[in-house]
């Protein structure tokens, strides 16, 4: 018996100073393998415990549970404290230094001709106007027809576009379908939208023409709306726009699709009326086409023109931009040059 409590004594000595030598986890490991496995030397010790007394096994292996719990209990802890260190030493060494200055972003910035689009549109959603998105490829008869161009029509001429492979399939000329598009889905509803979108042309590409340019269109549909309701509704629009004071004034035109028809005009941006260069001496600038929904078009809309009116209006949001910067070049618009681009 003795000689038993003896073998346990110095097993569980051995066991501590193995475990105080051990330097990480897997020697630790080793260990417990070495001690307390299957295999190990506290197993080899109780398989002697057969050859004992029947009095004195109870107290044996009593002895052999002791030195087995303060074994494990020194292991739990040389592992616990290893861990630890070993987690120290990993966040020692992948330390962020998060006072260092990151690494720059360069800014972008809103193309000139998308900032004065956005605040277009900003303007007539304050003025109760929602924004309808209408399709870049049109058929003829949504581009021309329906908006009272016949085939025949002599302003054909000034919309010539590019046709696709398909038979009457097109790029739109003006954003006008989409009014045809908006008076469909809303009908017999009244209508106040705009329709913001890139027109094409097929033309020669000049300083004042392009083949492609942004268009926004306006379209006010219901009862009793008169051309006084057009005039208040452009004023306030060029009064936010250019400033409260602006002076406007609406010249008779000639549109298709509108009955009667009108242009406006603001007092130059430039010289505020006296006459330059930019407005031809004129003193005013030509801002925006406009007019009463000509009755043939409410009625391919559905509404019925005895019972509904409507006013409609287009202007051009890179002109705007032109007469606002004092742009002298359309090309730069689409020119991707960064000179032009930075200085906005
Ligand atoms: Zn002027």
């Amino acid at each position: 018996m003795s000689d038993l409590a003896q073998a346990l004594a110095s097993l569980e000595a051995a066991a501590q100073a193995d475990l105080a030598a051990a330097l990480d986890v897997s020697a630790v490991d080793a260990v417990r393998v070495r001690y307390l496995g299957r295999k190990g030397s506290l197993a080899a010790i109780l398989r002697g415990l057969g050859g004992l007394d029947a009095a004195e096994r109870p107290l044996a292996g009593k002895l052999a549970n002791e030195v087995k719990t303060r074994v494990e209990a020194a292991i739990g802890t040389r592992r616990g404290a290893l861990v630890a260190v070993a987690q120290a030493a990993a966040l020692a060494a992948e330390r962020l230094d998060v006072t260092l200055p990151g690494q720059p972003v360069a800014m972008g910035r809103l193309h000139p001709s998308t900032q004065v689009l956005r605040r277009i549109c900003q303007i007539w959603a304050n003025m109760g106007f929602q924004i309808y998105r209408s399709r870049d490829v049109e058929s003829d008869e949504l581009n021309f027809e329906l908006l009272n161009i016949p085939a025949h029509h002599p302003a054909r001429d000034m919309w010539d576009t590019f046709y696709t492979e398909t038979e009457g399939v097109l790029l739109r000329t003006h954003t006008s379908p989409g009014q045809i598009h908006a008076m469909r889905e809303f009908h017999p509803e009244p209508i106040r939208v705009i329709l913001p979108g890139m027109c094409y042309r097929y033309e020669q590409i000049t300083a004042r023409s392009e083949i492609q340019f942004h268009q926004v269109e306006g379209l006010a549909v219901g009862r009793h709306i008169t051309m006084t309701d057009l005039k208040g509704t452009l004023i306030s629009f060029a009064h936010r726009m250019f400033g409260a004071n602006r002076q406007v004034r609406f010249r008779a035109s000639y549109f298709p699709f509108t009955e009667p028809s009108a242009e406006m005009d603001v007092e130059c941006l430039i010289c505020g009326g006296s006459g330059c260069g930019i407005c031809k001496q004129s003193g005013w600038l030509e801002i925006l086409g406009c007019g009463m929904v000509h009755p043939r078009v409410l009625q391919n809309g559905g509404y019925d023109p005895s019972v509904f009116s409507g006013f409609a209006f287009g202007m051009g949001p890179e002109r705007i931009t032109m007469l606002l910067h004092r742009i002298d070049d359309i090309r730069f618009f689409w020119g991707n040059d960064l000179r032009f681009l930075e200085q906005f």
